[in-house]
Parts: C-alpha cells; structure tokens; sequence
C-alpha cells in the first residue's frame, strides 16, 4: 500500500545527495522552512492579535456607600441615577445584588478576587490584601489588557494591596479638593496630603486623561484593551455635596440636622457622582474599538439610616447595609432592559467579566459564580443559591457609637451598636439568618418576602429552618478557613488574636500537645 510515496520518501535524500547543486538545494530547503515557519508564527501571532483586539474594553465603577433602593435606576423616586438608568435600559439590571460585608476594603477585595472576606483575609479597612491573592487586574493584564485603577479613599491606597495587577494605580489626592480633611495616620499608615479623600470630578478627570493617552491606536496595528476602574467616594459621609451641584432634593429647606436632611444630601452625592460617571461613560463608549466597551456598575455596600436603630454601615449587615446596586452593560452581547431577580453577591463580578470576554481562569478558587449566561443568554439562576454576610472585625467587644454629621450642625442619629464577638448571616431564598452566638440577641430569622426591611425577627416560630441555616453556614466557615489565602492576616496584632480565634484563624486543637 502506498509503496510510490514510501520509496519517494526513502530515495529522496539520495537524489539531493547526487545533484550537484546541492548548497544552492539546502539553502532553498531551508529557506522554504523559515519561511514556513515565519508564516506560521505570523499566522498564530494573528490569530492571538485578533483575539485580543475583539476583546472588549472593560469599565468597572465602584459607587461607595451606595444603597441600592436610594437609586433610580433600582426604583427610588428622586432622581439619583440618571446614567445608571440608561446603563440598565441599555443592558441588565441585577435585582438583588449583595455586598458581602458593609466596609470598603473586605468588599472591594471580594469583588477582585471572587473570595469571601473570611478566605482572603481582609476582615477590616487597614488589613492588606496578601499578594498570593489572584486578583480580576492580573487576570486581565496577563491577557495583554492595558490595567488603571482611580480611587477616591484613602482606605483603599495602593498599600492595603488592591494595587495589584494595575499598571497605573492612581491614589494620589494631595491636589484634589476632598470631603474628610485629615493629616498624619489613619488605621497605622501616613496621610500623605491634607485629605483622604477626592471628589468624583477629580477621579473623574484623572480616569479620562489616562483614557485619551490609552486610546490612541498605534501606528499600524490594533491598541490593547483597557480595563479601568473607578471608585467613587462621595456617597460615603459626611454628606457634603459641592456647592456648585445646586441643591436638587431641597435640602436647605428642611430643618438643619434632621434625618431628613441627611438623606436628601446623600442623594445629592449621589447623583452628583452619577453625573461624573455619564462622562466616563461617554469616553468609553468614544473610545473605538470595533467591539462595544462591556460596562459594569456597583458599590462595596450600602448606608443604614436608623432602619435599625443605627446610621452608617460598619457593624451592620442588615439589607439596608449591604444591597447594592449591579448594572452590566455590553451592547450587541447583553439584550437591553434585562431584569435578573434571582440574587447576587459581588464575589460573582471578577467570574463573570472574565467569562463574558472568555478568559479561563482557575475558578476553583472563587467563591463567587459567573452570571455570564444569565446576562447574555437568559439563563435562569438559582434563587435558593447561599449568599453569606459577615461583620466587619472590630478590635474589641463593646458599644460602636453613632456617628456624628460632620459640617452638618453636629447631629448624632440613633442608637449604638452593641458589637460582641463575630455576626454572619446566610441569605437562601426567602430567608435571612444570622448568627451572633455572643450577642443577647444571638439569632435572628427574617423572612425577606414577608418583611423586607427586616423587622420581625421569627426565629422562635422556625426551628427546622434556622438549624439547617445555621448548618450551612458552618459548613460554609470550615470550608472558608480550609481555603485561607492567610492565616493569620499579617498585619494582625495581639490585640486581635482573641477575636481571630473566634473567628476559627487558629484552631485552639492545634496549640493542644
Ligand atoms: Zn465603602
């Protein structure tokens, strides 16, 4: 069989081998094989380039401090968010999306690297992101993306290790007009500037003139994708809105001091971050790439105001403190108007943009799940599916005190926080349960559906259910602490231990001989 193509092969060399030109032959024959081998690095080479340039451009906006019902775009009746409005019309809107803790840091870090606050380490601002943390900005840069970050707080400066996989890292607010002035220390690391904060204009003007410089295409060849994130801090307190956004929800005419007021200037703030996003929006959308910029918009957690006795967020993981707003837009990729019902947690984000764009990652280490299919194709997601919530470490036990309104006559609403050991919660269809086992009050059972604002505590009438939820939730521990990125956080100090081992950092069999 085949015997002419066997003998061709086997009396070929001899024929090279007798023709007298035979340099001028393997200078050919190895010409020809450079060339072929030219033409397929070419050819691969190309198939990458091209890959990489139908890659979208990716914006990532982080509101701080933003509920999720004081926004228009989620049904609040003032105003507040005309841009997300035309972002969720013009993509999907998650419904129920959760911060899994009410602080910056712990929450910003679940959104990057898709892990609960418990498995990567950070329980409070001032706590370091470990660089073992593979983070959504080093995922992206390894496929050839262009990575800046603009923040808004000091609490996220690039020390505290959300910096990594950014190439520009952009915490710098010693020129910027800011809301909270301060100098020397905050949680143990020096101020650098007067202030530790900036204002969404200046972030937003930072963002946009490294967009311009990052935009150009170079000569003759495609630019990389971008991947941009922006945090916002202006919802966050004191509610001081710049006096040149006017006064939309007439606050100067309600009585100085009051909750009322109060509300009425963080929307203000709100909606004046909004309107800076709308810029940032336009020059992504300008940005010209030949596909659409994939857009995605949230928060780190909400802003309670007394619905439990107690403004602020911290030390509370009721609704008010953790629902988010989640807005993904990508046109052509994502049917405008979607409304997905079934809830969320921002350990999802890093693992659904990287599957929308189609990056493998090693997802065994994400806690979080991607919506990638719920966006673009529908898919029905599980409503039943856990979500878990946990207090922020607090150094001791004791009262949390409320917070006072700086620059707003000095008023202080609402009671303390009586903070005793750790609180988690677990959200599972219509039920939330939390779990304080130090606390006078050490469970509580909420039926979302019934009571959405949580004020009926029916852990008495529902032993079976708050059994199997505090079951899960234990399950969920011991699986969080096997998975540790740390242990424990470096930065931890004696003063911590207690409550670290309460937490299960170190397992008190362990020190047993
Ligand atoms: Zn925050």
């Amino acid at each position: 069989m085949n015997t002419k193509h066997e003998s061709d092969l086997v009396e070929a060399p001899e024929a090279v081998q007798a023709d007298p030109q035979r340099p001028f032959v393997r200078v050919l024959f190895i010409a020809g094989g450079l060339a072929f081998l030219i033409l397929q690095v070419m050819f691969f080479y190309g198939l990458a380039v091209a890959k990489q340039s139908r890659r979208p451009d990716v914006l990532l906006v982080t509101f701080d401090t933003l509920r999720a019902d004081h926004c228009s775009a989620c049904g609040y009746d003032r105003p507040t968010t005309r841009t997300l409005e035309t972002l969720a019309a013009g993509g999907a809107r998650f419904a129920v999306a959760c911060a899994p803790m009410a602080t910056t840091a712990p929450s910003h870090a679940s959104m990057f690297t898709s892990r609960y606050p418990l498995s990567h380490g950070v329980l409070r601002n001032g706590f370091r992101l470990p660089d073992e943390a593979v983070t959504l900005a080093e995922l992206l840069r390894d496929q050839g993306y262009s990575t800046a970050a603009f923040v808004s707080s000091f609490v996220l400066y690039h020390k505290f290790g959300l910096a990594q996989g950014f190439d520009v890292y952009d915490d710098d607010f010693s020129g910027a007009e800011g809301t909270q002035a301060q100098t020397g220390a905050w949680e143990g690391e020096a101020v650098p500037g007067r202030t530790v904060d900036r204002r969404a204009d200046a972030t937003t003007d930072a963002a946009l003139k490294w967009l311009a410089a990052a935009a150009v295409e170079p000569e003759g060849r495609k630019r990389r994708p971008i991947f941009t994130w922006v945090h916002y801090m202006d919802p966050h307190e004191p509610y001081v809105p710049p006096e040149s956004f006017g006064d939309p929800f007439g606050s100067a005419r309600m009585t100085p001091g009051s909750l009322e007021q109060a509300i009425a200037r963080y929307d203000t703030e709100i909606a004046f971050a909004d309107a800076q996003l709308k810029r940032l929006v336009d020059a992504f959308d300008a940005a010209g790439r030949e596909t659409e910029p994939l857009i995605i918009v949230t928060s780190d957690h909400g802003e309670a105001f007394c619905e439990h006795g107690w403004r602020g967020h911290g030390p509370q993981i009721y609704e008010e403190a953790v629902r988010i707003p989640l807005i993904v837009r990508w046109e052509g990729r994502i049917p405008p108007g979607r409304v997905i019902e079934a809830p969320v947690s921002l350990p999802d984000v890093a693992a659904t943009v990287l599957d929308l764009i189609g990056v493998d990652a090693p997802r065994t280490d994400f806690d979080g799940e991607s919506l990638a299919a719920a966006l673009t194709k529908g898919v029905r997601l599980d409503d039943d599916r856990p979500h878990v919530f946990q207090r922020r470490l607090y150094e001791r036990d004791g009262a949390v005190e409320p917070i006072p309104l700086r620059e707003m006559d000095g008023a202080t609403f609402g009671q303390s926080v009586e903070v005793r050991g750790v609180k988690f919660a677990i959200r599972s269809g219509r039920w939330k349960y939390y779990e304080a086992r130090e606390e006078r009050v050490a469970r509580e059972l909420y039926d979302l559906r019934a009571d959405p604002g949580e004020q009926s505590n029916v852990a008495a009438d529902h032993p079976d259910d708050v059994n199997r939820l505090s079951q899960m939730l234990n399950t969920w521990r011991r699986r969080q602490l096997a998975g540790l990125l740390q242990r424990p956080p470096q930065t931890v100090t004696s003063q911590d231990r207690a409550i670290l081992e309460s937490l299960g950092y170190t397992e008190p069999d362990d020190d047993d001989p």
